[in-house]
C-alpha cells in the first residue's frame, strides 16, 4: 500500500493537502465541521452496539484529515447472520445502514430471486486514506473518512457465488438481483453508485453518507 505524504495548509477554501514527497497519491480535503458532530451524535444515540461482530476500533487518521475518532470494525450483519469478508471498518452512522440494506434488500432480494438466503458480501474496499477513484490531486473520498463501502459480490447459503463484475450482464437471475441491490441502497445511503455510473464501478457498488445539499437533502443513485 502506498504511503501518503502530506503537508497540511488551511486557506479560505479549507483544508488543502499537498505532497511533501513525490511519490503516493496526494488529495485535497474540505474543512467539514459536521463530519465530527454526526459521529459524536451517532455514538452518543447508542445506536451502535458492540456485539461479537461488531467491535470498536481506535482511532483512525491521527494528524491528517482522514479517519474517525470511534470506527468499527464490521465482521457481520443481520444478527450475524451476514458475514462481511474481510470485515470492514467503518464510522458510526454507517453501521445501521449497512445493516438495514442486508435486512430489508439483499436477503429478500437473494430469497426473491435464487430461493437461498446470503451467506457472505465481498467487501472490496471499506477505510482507506486515498483521493477519490485513487487520482492524484482530487478530493478525499468518502473512504477516507470511514463512511463508504464498496462491495463486489455475495455468496449464498448453497455456495453459489454472484460478483457484480460478471453477474450484472449475467443471467436473468444475477441482474434482477444485483439492480434490487443497487436500487434498494438508495434508500439506505446518500450516494450509490455502479456499473452504469462508469467503468470505475464496473466490478462493484460503491455506497456512502457523504452529505450532499445544505441538509443533506441531495442523493445520487447511478
Ligand atoms: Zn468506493
Amino acid at each position: 500500500m502506498p504511503s501518503i505524504c502530506v503537508r497540511v495548509f488551511l486557506g479560505l477554501a479549507g483544508l488543502v493537502l499537498l505532497p511533501s514527497c513525490s511519490t503516493g497519491p496526494y488529495f485535497v480535503a474540505k474543512h467539514e465541521p459536521w463530519r465530527a458532530k454526526e459521529e459524536q451524535a451517532c455514538l452518543a444515540s447508542g445506536v451502535v452496539r458492540e456485539t461479537p461482530y461488531i467491535r470498536s476500533r481506535s482511532a483512525l487518521g491521527g494528524p491528517s484529515a482522514c479517519g474517525a475518532e470511534r470506527p468499527f470494525e464490521m465482521a457481520a450483519a443481520h444478527r450475524g447472520r451476514v458475514r462481511l469478508k474481510p470485515a470492514a471498518l467503518l464510522r458510526c452512522s454507517m453501521i445501521p445502514q449497512v445493516d438495514r440494506w442486508v435486512a430489508t434488500v439483499i436477503e429478500p432480494a437473494a430469497r426473491r430471486n435464487f430461493g437461498a438466503s446470503i451467506a457472505e458480501i465481498t467487501v472490496a474496499a471499506s477505510y482507506a486514506c486515498r483521493p477519490m477513484n485513487n487520482k492524484v490531486g482530487g478530493n478525499l473520498s468518502e473512504h477516507g473518512h470511514a463512511n463508504a463501502l464498496d462491495v463486489s459480490g455475495f455468496v449464498l447459503s448453497d455456495g453459489q457465488r454472484i460478483t457484480v463484475k460478471q453477474g450484472w450482464q449475467g443471467n436473468w437471475g444475477e441482474r434482477a438481483f444485483l439492480r434490487a441491490v443497487h436500487d434498494g441502497a438508495c434508500a439506505q445511503f446518500s450516494t450509490v453508485l455502479g456499473p452504469d455510473y462508469d467503468s470505475n464501478h464496473h466490478d462493484h457498488f460503491h455506497v456512502d453518507l457523504m452529505r450532499r445539499g445544505r441538509y443533506g437533502e441531495r442523493r445520487v443513485c447511478k
